[in-house]
């Protein structure tokens, strides 16, 4: 069982509310803080230990700025996210830079902010050097992502390794660092090399974890063996799952970092390397730690019974996309007994537009029947695990806004630290001279 948590009361929501109008995200510093020291507690037993926010799940700078004073990094996988990193004040070899098909362009500027550039695939080594090398070559550390293919199981996000389109082949990775080591007795770069995997997303079981540790752990002796290479850090990437359902229980930081530790004791230390330990988590970091904070506003009695939501699928779009279940609650009625079976929709012109279908809810109170009846303003639909892959993989389609996202500080103020999208936000891209032109 995991317990599910929202920091606010009904009646400290209604004045939020008033200034700032539902829907929004709200974040929880307090609860992201304690989180991330709980990761660096069990993760210490790594010296060096470093931990990258992959900061496609919650590209917002202010968060990073928080992570990065507990002396998290960013993983970024884009030009617009490398520029976020900077923004955030994250420097250097704290940036890494986890692309595919990536143009040069990303390349140049992740070498300008000096981040540790992760390739996707053999064919990178000479497109790097060949668009974003410098007089001395490559850059002094690179790192490689390895696609274990058969050699791992799936995931129901990501897939099978094997089908992925991400990293390079065993074979691949071999040949790779020997090359980078020949260029690296050229120019004098690379001299520093590191090995990435990513191989899951939201996976909750320990064992996954600890075998992608396994696996990467046995191909660092094999660098070693076949190139010489003594390879200064693995990063085990993201992927570590949260409970989206009470039922399911959290992953426990330390068993899993005990159960990596094990692995290295068998396997690096009798081979007598040195290996850092490098992560790249974001669900885990900050999911549970948002939440999308929505007004019922209609219901509808059909067939089936229909909440409508103030805000739609292009909010929050993980269950219309992946049937992810995401917990809801009504502030206020938390102990409500589950009366009512309803779909709690939102009001983009597609029908996969809901977060939660036929769903045991408390009776729900709409802003129109509130209206309607002279009292109240509606209930508050909060939906839980909302702080990754939340707000950042909104859309506009239906000319939908997306909403903005608020930070309850530790010391219970709260910042607007986005606001929402206007309809001139939407406009801005299109070339208004066009259209008086146009004839
Ligand atoms: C998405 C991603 C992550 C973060 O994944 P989570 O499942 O949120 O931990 C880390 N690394 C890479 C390369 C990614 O694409």
């Amino acid at each position: 069982m995991s317990e599910k948590y929202f920091p606010l009361d009904r009646d400290t929501l209604e004045k939020l509310a008033e200034r700032y109008p539902t829907p929004f995200y709200l974040y929880d510093e307090k609860g992201i803080i304690e989180n991330v020291r709980r990761i660096k507690a069990a993760f210490s037993i790594f010296p060096g230990y470093k931990q990258h926010f992959a900061v496609k799940a919650l590209p917002n700078p202010v968060i990073m700025k928080i992570l990065a004073a507990e002396g998290f990094g960013a993983d970024c996988s884009s030009y617009t996210e490398l520029l976020l990193a900077e923004m955030a004040g994250i420097q250097g070899e704290d940036i890494m830079f986890t692309a595919n098909e990536t143009p040069a362009h990303e390349y140049q500027l992740a070498r300008k902010l000096g981040a540790v550039i992760n390739l996707d695939d053999f064919s990178h080594i000479e497109f790097l050097e060949k668009t974003a090398g410098s007089d001395r070559g490559l850059p002094e550390l690179v790192s490689l992502r390895y696609n274990p293919g058969p050699l791992k199981e799936g995931n129901a996000i990501i897939g099978k390794p094997e089908e992925a389109k991400y990293g390079l082949t065993r074979e691949q990775i071999i040949a790779g660092f020997a090359l980078l080591q020949k260029k690296g007795a050229e120019t004098s770069f690379p001299k520093r090399f590191a090995l990435h995997t990513m191989v899951a997303s939201n996976e909750l079981s320990i064992p996954y974890h600890v075998e992608t540790a396994r696996v990467l752990f046995e191909l660092a002796v094999e660098i070693q063996a076949k190139t010489g290479i003594r390879l200064e850090f693995v990063n085990l990437g993201g992927g570590v799952g949260i409970p989206y359902r009470p039922d399911q229980e959290a992953v426990d930081y330390q068993v899993l970092a005990a159960g990596i530790q094990k692995a290295y004791n068998e396997i690096i230390v009798p081979a007598g390397l040195h290996l850092g330990i490098h992560t790249e988590w974001a669900r885990v970091v900050t999911g549970p730690h948002g939440w999308l904070v929505t007004r019922a506003i209609h219901k509808k009695e059909i067939y089936r019974n229909y909440i409508g939501l103030d805000a739609c699928m292009a909010d929050l779009m993980r269950p219309a996309l992946y049937g992810a279940y995401h917990h809801i609650t009504i502030p206020g009625k938390e102990h409500s007994p589950l009366s009512e079976t309803y779909d709690v929709v939102g009001s983009l012109c597609e029908n996969n537009d809901k977060f939660a279908i036929q769903r045991q809810l408390p009776k729900i109170d709409t802003a129109a029947e509130c209206a309607a009846a002279g009292s109240g303003s509606g209930d508050f639909v909060v939906i839980h695990d909302a702080g990754a892959h939340g707000r950042a993989m909104g859309f506009n389609y239906n000319g939908k806004l997306r909403c903005g996202e608020l930070l309850l500080r530790q010391d219970g103020s709260v910042m607007q630290i986005r606001r929402p999208e206007t309809a001139d936000d939407y406009f801005a891209t299109l070339n208004m001279a066009s259209l008086k032109d146009f004839k």
